[in-house]
């Protein structure tokens, strides 16, 4: 016989205080908790489905990954087709049986350029959610040449053994967010004698990554050293996302434009868009910028990030599934009160990213600035049940939290 206790065995509220008690053989579970339990299991296993089932490899088409991808990533239109068309051409590859004969189809591994806080990193992170494969995102500001002081390029694939639970089948299928590649680029486009550990040096040895090899990991990463046991992991089908913002590529774009716009003479009147050059980016702008071209050349699929605007921004705020207000709004719920944000109170948030130059990286500092003394206050006030935010409210607290400059990162 099920005991009754009258209270939700994970908070400990009454039934009296919650809507609904689900009764469980030893316990009761209350609708909130019962919530939060799946919400960890949808962000334990992915929403997007399994992947993978006993027989394999289920795909999702293209227009199927696109409208995932819509969920979380607001505008950037052009970068999600282009990344679900070689996601899905990339787990075609991984399913497909190679016969003797049959055409083996190469590896795709892809490239992101846009400014910072643009969502190259969400796109890639999203695309892992919905895969259900692990994801690893690694910098490549920190790596160097072995040898040198930094990280060791190996390194890169620890973080994914790591996401992986050292489950070495699941590492070789995941994949990984390489961030600031434009750091390691050369630093002159004339390749020097001199060694270039920074630049050069790393580049060579990350293309043994992306070419797809056997790489000896160490498990717990750092240097590498004769008694520490290492790990073979084969790259051959993990999935390389390069992003970088590139800055000043634009002026190399251009360059190129015009001077084929006069090798060509007649007929080379296109108009370039000059507010947005990302447009127009090839393989050979990578190049000049200083990737070397045998890594240009494992980057075949290139692509880029607009700009947010002050609308991109708002829609940030509130569209996503995860969505900044959803979040806040949940937190608030929790506490069994209903927070009310203005339109005008998210103009103004929009207003101060774009004042800050923070881009949709500063959202969240903002909002935090503006919430922190309700979220201080409110949860031990038990006359509370709404909050309503205006722009006047919103700019006295960020006044008062003395929020005046953000830094990209922050
Ligand atoms: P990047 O890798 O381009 O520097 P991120 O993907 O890390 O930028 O973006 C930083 C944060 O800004 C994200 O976590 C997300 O909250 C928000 N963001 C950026 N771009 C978008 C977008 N297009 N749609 C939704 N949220 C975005």
């Amino acid at each position: 016989m099920a005991k009754k206790s009258g209270v939700c065995a994970f908070c400990g509220r009454k039934a009296s205080e919650v809507r609904l008690l689900i009764q469980g053989i030893e316990a009761e579970i209350c609708d909130n908790c019962a919530e939060q339990a799946h919400l960890i299991v949808k962000e334990q296993f992915g929403e997007g489905g399994r992947s993978f089932n006993s027989k394999g490899l289920v795909l999702k088409k293209p227009a199927e990954i696109k409208a995932f991808l819509d969920q979380y990533v607001i505008g950037q239109d052009e970068a999600k087709r282009t990344l679900a068309v070689a996601v899905y051409n990339h787990y075609k590859r991984i399913s497909q049986k190679v016969e003797a004969d049959e055409v083996e189809i190469e590896k795709s591994n892809i490239i992101l350029v846009g400014e910072t806080g643009t969502g190259k990193t969400l796109l890639a992170r999203t695309i892992a959610k919905m895969l259900n494969v692990p994801f690893a995102i690694a910098d490549a500001t920190v790596l160097t040449e072995a040898g040198y002081v930094g990280e060791d390029v190996e390194n890169i694939l620890v973080k994914l053994l790591q996401a992986a639970d050292y489950d070495v089948a699941a590492t070789e299928r995941g994949i990984v967010f390489i961030d600031e590649i434009d750091k390691i680029a050369r630093k002159s486009d004339n390749p020097s004698i001199t060694r270039d550990v920074s630049g050069e040096g790393v580049q060579q040895a990350m293309l043994k990554l992306l070419e797809g090899s056997v790489v000896n990991v160490p498990p717990q990463g750092g240097r590498k050293h004769p008694e520490q046991k290492m790990i073979a992991v084969n790259t051959k089908d993990i999935l390389f996302i390069a992003g970088g913002a590139f800055d000043g590529i634009e002026r190399l774009i251009a360059a190129r434009k015009r001077t084929n716009v006069i090798g060509y003479g007649a007929g080379g009147n296109e108009v370039l868009d000059k507010n947005n050059m990302l447009q127009y980016l090839s393989p050979a702008d990578l190049k000049k910028y200083g990737l070397i071209p045998e890594i240009v050349g494992r980057l075949p699929i290139i692509t880029h990030l607009n700009p947010l605007d002050a609308d991109a921004l708002k829609r940030i705020l509130t569209e996503p599934k995860n969505a900044l207000v959803k979040q806040f709004q949940k937190l608030f719920a929790m506490d069994h009160i209903k927070l009310v944000i203005k339109d005008e109170v998210l103009d103004f948030v929009v207003e101060k990213a774009i004042e800050f130059k923070v881009g949709a990286r500063g959202l969240r500092s903002i909002m935090e600035a503006i919430l922190n003394d309700a979220m201080f206050e409110l949860p031990s006030d038990i006359n509370a049940t709404e909050l309503v935010i205006d722009r006047a409210y919103a700019e006295a607290k960020l006044e008062k939290s003395g929020l005046q400059k953000l830094h990209v990162g922050d």
